[in-house]
C-alpha cells in the first residue's frame, strides 16, 4: 500500500469515524463498554490496587454520555478538551486525571484536519503528558505500557484493524511485570501475576474505537 493510498484511507476514518454527528453514537458505545466491564475492571483492580476502577470508569463515561449532545456540537479538538476535563472531575481515583490528561492534550493537540501523520503526532504528545502528569515510565505496569506501543503503531502507519490487537498484547504485557507506580507498586513483587486495570481500560477503548471506525467509516 502506498502511503497515499494510507492517508487517503485513513484521513477517511478519522474524518468520517469520528465526525460531530457520530460523536454521540461513539461516547454511547465507549459507555456501554465500560459498563459491560465495569466488575471486570474493578476485580482487576481489587487484586493489585484498591478495586474502584471499573465503577469510576462506568460513572466517568455516564457523565459523558449526558453531556453527549453538548459535546458533538463542538469541534473535535473541544470536544476530546471538554470530554476530558469532565473525566477529570467524574472518573476520580488516580486514573480520572491521567485519562483526562490523555484526552484534554489530545484535544489541544489535534490538527484541523486530523490525517495519519498529524494524529499520530497529536496522540504521541498526550501521551507524553501522561506520563509527565504521573511522573511515570513504560515498563512500570501502567496504562503507559499500553499507550507508547499504540503511540509507536500509529506512528509506523499500522493500518486500523491490528491496533486493538497492539494494544490488547501490550496489556497482556503488564501482566508479568512488577508496579513501580501507582497504588499496585506497594505490593511489590506480590503486583506481578495480574493484569494493570488502566491498561485493561486502554484495550476496551481502543477495541471500542477501532470497531466503531470499521463499521461507521
Ligand atoms: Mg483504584
Amino acid at each position: 500500500m502506498t502511503m497515499t493510498a494510507l492517508d487517503t484511507e485513513d484521513r477517511t476514518m478519522l474524518n468520517t469515524g469520528l465526525d460531530p454527528s457520530n460523536l454521540k453514537a461513539l461516547i454511547g458505545a465507549l459507555s456501554a463498554t465500560m459498563s459491560a466491564h465495569a466488575d471486570e475492571l474493578t476485580a482487576l483492580d481489587a487484586a493489585i490496587g484498591d478495586g474502584d476502577h471499573g465503577y469510576n470508569m462506568k460513572r466517568g463515561f455516564e457523565a459523558l454520555v449526558a453531556e453527549a449532545d453538548a459535546l458533538s456540537a463542538k469541534p473535535l479538538g473541544e470536544a476530546l478538551k471538554a470530554g476530558g476535563m469532565k473525566l477529570v472531575m467524574t472518573v476520580g481515583g488516580a486514573s480520572g486525571p491521567l485519562f483526562g490528561t490523555l484526552l484534554m492534550t489530545l484535544g489541544k493537540e489535534m490538527p484541523a484536519v486530523p490525517d495519519r501523520a498529524g494524529f499520530a503526532l497529536a496522540f504521541r504528545k498526550a501521551v507524553d503528558a501522561v506520563a509527565a502528569r504521573g511522573k511515570s515510565e513504560i515498563g512500570q505496569k501502567t496504562m503507559l505500557d499500553v499507550l507508547y506501543p499504540l503511540a509507536d503503531a500509529l506512528d509506523a502507519g499500522q493500518p486500523m484493524t491490528t491496533i486493538a490487537d497492539v494494544a490488547r498484547s501490550a496489556a497482556d504485557g503488564t501482566v508479568a511485570l512488577v508496579a513501580s507506580r501507582g497504588r499496585a507498586s506497594f505490593l511489590g513483587e506480590r503486583s506481578a501475576g495480574h493484569m494493570d486495570p488502566g491498561s485493561r481500560s486502554m484495550v476496551l477503548i481502543t477495541e471500542t474505537i477501532v470497531d466503531f471506525l470499521e463499521k461507521n467509516a
